[in-house]
């Protein structure tokens, strides 16, 4: 008889596990159990959804659930919740509207994701309050702009998530107010970043209320305002977006353990301390390629390709699921913000390394050519060994040039190594000596 590879969870991590397997043994049985009615969708899209750069929230779906049925032969079953483990038995028990099952496996992936955070705020539950994680939560938002017109928004939160908000709702003529705790937004992308970012974000309207800790909303049934400390202000809209956190209670409700950082822990195969047990995705632990330390970035692409990786181990290719650099990129109006690695020096030394960095700022093309930006660059590298540990840029255009400093940081390069990269030149792309090599060139210098 064939064996069984049961997944929870129908996204990014769970379909990519159960498309590979199907891929390399067509004979297995593959079940996946998605509790609600979207599979294989792009949360990453629904800002741009909201803001109308994308018609139809269906466009966010990569695979629909009849192609993972007629065409890839996997047993999707949507509106299924998976509401226990046992890792003795190998069972798993689902509820499918009011009938319970219990569903044999012989391997297991958890690829249940994040949540996002609600705090303990007075008034979350009135209309108006989002936040957004869902694919429905997107479409209820969309809804909501276009039906009510809100003149006003508080967005709670300046990560990346409020941000790609702030400019969806201002794209609809909505007077948009920033709410963060912390002294700067971005705060994963460090302050050099997020200068340039609170600059712009400013410049584009938004009113920024940094160092300012909302306490709940107000109004009657609907929201009409924002509850900070000593006052409060107008909004008749509100997106809560204070991050996410693993949906970790099933597994370790189960005896799966979790990792330092409240994650779950795996191997680096993605397996847990069950050997028929793996987990990937936003509910999941990565090793950071940097400080080797367990690590949780909940994205898009360490979901996908650990997915991808159990798929094949389970198949009898064992696979690394590969380590996270914590590398993201932002769009903010008309700037991109990226980072990866650890990013500056503070970082470092908490991390344990002896850091020099440099910033610099380089044009995007040739001095000549036209419509070329500035792109502040950031590096991190370590005093004694001259190996590089992250870094960050932003500006107008160029911000994927991260991913040089990614793929530098995977392979373990140092600086000079970096330096002497055979880039890419032409005057309408770059330099010909590239920003990020410019700020390479900068940093070995200090080393010396
Ligand atoms: C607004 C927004 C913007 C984003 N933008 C970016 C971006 O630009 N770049 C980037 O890299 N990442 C981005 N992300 C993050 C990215 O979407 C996630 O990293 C990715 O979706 C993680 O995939 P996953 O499969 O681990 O989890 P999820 O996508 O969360 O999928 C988990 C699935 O499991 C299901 N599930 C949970 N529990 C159960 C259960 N008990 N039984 C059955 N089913 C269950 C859930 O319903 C869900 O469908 C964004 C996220 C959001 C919300």
């Amino acid at each position: 008889m064939s064996e069984t590879f049961v997944v929870i969870g129908g996204d990014a991590a769970g379909m990519s596990a159960a498309s590979k397997v199907k891929r390399e043994d067509p004979e297995r049985e593959v079940i996946v159990f998605e509790k609600g009615e979207w599979v294989s969708y792009a949360a990453c899209g629904m800002p741009y959804y909201v803001k109308g750069a994308v018609d139809d929230l269906n466009d966010l779906v990569t695979v629909t659930p009849e192609e993972f049925q007629e065409e890839r032969d996997v047993d999707l079953r949507t509106g299924a919740e998976v509401v226990g483990i046992d890792l003795d038995a190998q069972t798993v028990t689902v509820e499918t509207g009011d009938e319970t099952d219990e569903q044999p496996y012989d391997d297991l992936l958890v690829a249940t994701g994040a949540s996002a955070i609600e705090p303990p705020f007075e008034g979350l539950g009135l209309e108006g309050v989002f936040t957004i994680h869902d694919m429905d939560e997107a479409d209820v938002i969309e809804n909501y702009v276009t039906d009510r017109d809100p003149e006003t928004a508080a967005i709670v939160g300046g990560g990346y998530v409020g941000i790609e908000m702030a400019e969806a709702l201002s794209a609809h003529g909505v007077d948009v107010h920033l709410y963060e705790m912390l002294p700067h937004v971005l705060q994963p992308f460090g302050e050099a970043v997020a200068e340039v970012v609170e600059e712009h974000l400013r410049e584009q309207g938004v009113e920024l209320h940094l160092e300012t800790a909302v306490s709940g909303f107000v109004g009657d049934e609907r929201v009409d305002g924002v509850e900070l400390e000593d006052e409060t202000v107008a909004a008749d809209i509100a997106i809560v977006g204070v991050g996410v956190a693993p949906n970790t209670d099933l597994a370790e409700e189960a005896g799966i353990e979790l990792g330092p950082t409240g994650a779950i822990a795996t191997d680096e195969y993605g397996q847990t301390n069950d050997e028929n047990v793996y987990a990937a995705g936003d509910n999941a632990e990565a090793t950071h390629v940097v400080t080797g330390e367990p690590d949780h970035v909940p994205l898009a692409l360490t979901a996908n390709r650990a997915g991808r990786a159990i798929g094949q181990t389970i198949t009898g290719a064992p696979t690394p699921t590969g380590g996270t650099a914590g590398t993201a990129i932002v769009k903010a109006f008309d700037l991109g913000a990226a980072r990866t690695g650890i990013i500056d020096e503070d970082r470092a030394r908490e991390a344990g390394f002896d850091p020099v960095s440099v910033t610099i700022s380089a044009s995007t093309r040739a001095h000549y050519y036209p419509d070329g930006a500035e792109l502040t660059v950031t590096l991190v590298a370590n005093r004694e060994s001259g190996e590089l540990l992250g870094g960050t840029v932003v500006g107008r255009e160029g911000a994927k040039r991260i991913d040089t400093v990614a793929t530098a940081l995977t392979a373990d390069m140092t600086v000079t190594e970096l330096q002497n990269a055979d880039l890419a030149y032409a005057p309408p792309f770059s330099p010909v000596w590239d920003p990020i090599l410019t700020a390479a060139k900068v940093l070995a210098g200090k080393l010396e």
